[in-house]
């Protein structure tokens, strides 16, 4: 198919989106982009270079600066810096920690949605998944998706997530942090954290890892061979 086909996945922290979107990407043939991890490549930056989280002029400039790359080579594709894989590190507690600051910043949010753009130029059919996919980098998608559960299920999941790679964290700890970083991805004037007018919703509280991705599956086949406007989106 030459026509470009873009699948986004919106929702808060801990829905499990990065995963269920990569197997989803993989059963449907597409490439996929976690826009999270690019924010999170921004905030190990800044880490890196010693510039606080609050200072977006000098955080974009560190940015352009450098080469953050999503690198595609690898399934799923993992993010560079500067040719440097950093997919582990941008997953620990202080790069965490900082990251909804630092996406907060209108500079760095202007430079990650253009860079978002461009793989879509060269990756026509994708699914890609963030805060802000749906709503203001595709808001012509052919399927909006917003996938969300109760904060505790997400923060359990997050913390089970967590002692699987040794690290130890206890579900409170966990909740307190995901709602931080919701209250400052919903309430921040760029790109907030918000559910697509007309997007497809599902509730993953109650589902397996399996089931969310069979349902996920289900809505884009659904959508792609109907292109109804319930999807969100336009014809694909
Ligand atoms: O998805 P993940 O939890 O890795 O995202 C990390 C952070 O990156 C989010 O809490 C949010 O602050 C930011 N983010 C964003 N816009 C996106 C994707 C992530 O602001 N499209």
């Amino acid at each position: 198919m030459s026509r470009s086909v873009i699948v986004t996945i919106d929702g808060p922290a801990g829905t499990g989106k990065s995963s269920a979107s990569a197997l989803l990407a993989e059963r449907l043939g597409f490439d996929m982009l976690d826009t999270g991890a690019m924010y999170r490549a921004v905030a190990l930056l800044a880490l890196e270079a010693g510039i606080a989280a609050g200072d977006g002029a000098l955080i974009a400039a560190a940015l352009d600066r450098s080469v953050l790359q999503v690198d595609f080579s690898t399934q799923p594709p993992i993010i560079r810096i500067d040719g440097r894989d950093v997919h582990i590190r941008i997953r620990d507690t202080d790069v965490t920690s900082i990251v909804s600051q630092v996406a907060s910043h209108r500079e760095v949010r202007q430079r990650m949605v253009e860079a978002q753009r461009h793989v879509a130029l060269t990756h026509a059919r994708l699914v890609t998944e963030g805060r802000d996919q749906g709503t203001v980098v595709f808001p012509d998608a052919a399927v909006r998706i917003w996938l969300d559960a109760r904060p505790e299920v997400r923060a359990h999941r997050r913390a089970e997530e967590l002692r699987a790679q040794g690290i130890d964290v206890d579900d409170a700890a966990v909740l307190r942090d995901i709602a931080n970083r919701d209250s400052s991805d919903r309430g921040r004037s760029e790109g907030p954290l918000r559910q697509p007018v007309g997007a497809v919703v599902l509730d993953t509280s109650d589902l397996s890892f399996a089931e969310v991705v069979d349902r996920l599956e289900a809505i884009v086949r659904e959508c792609l061979a109907a292109a109804k406007a319930r999807c969100g989106g336009v014809s694909a």
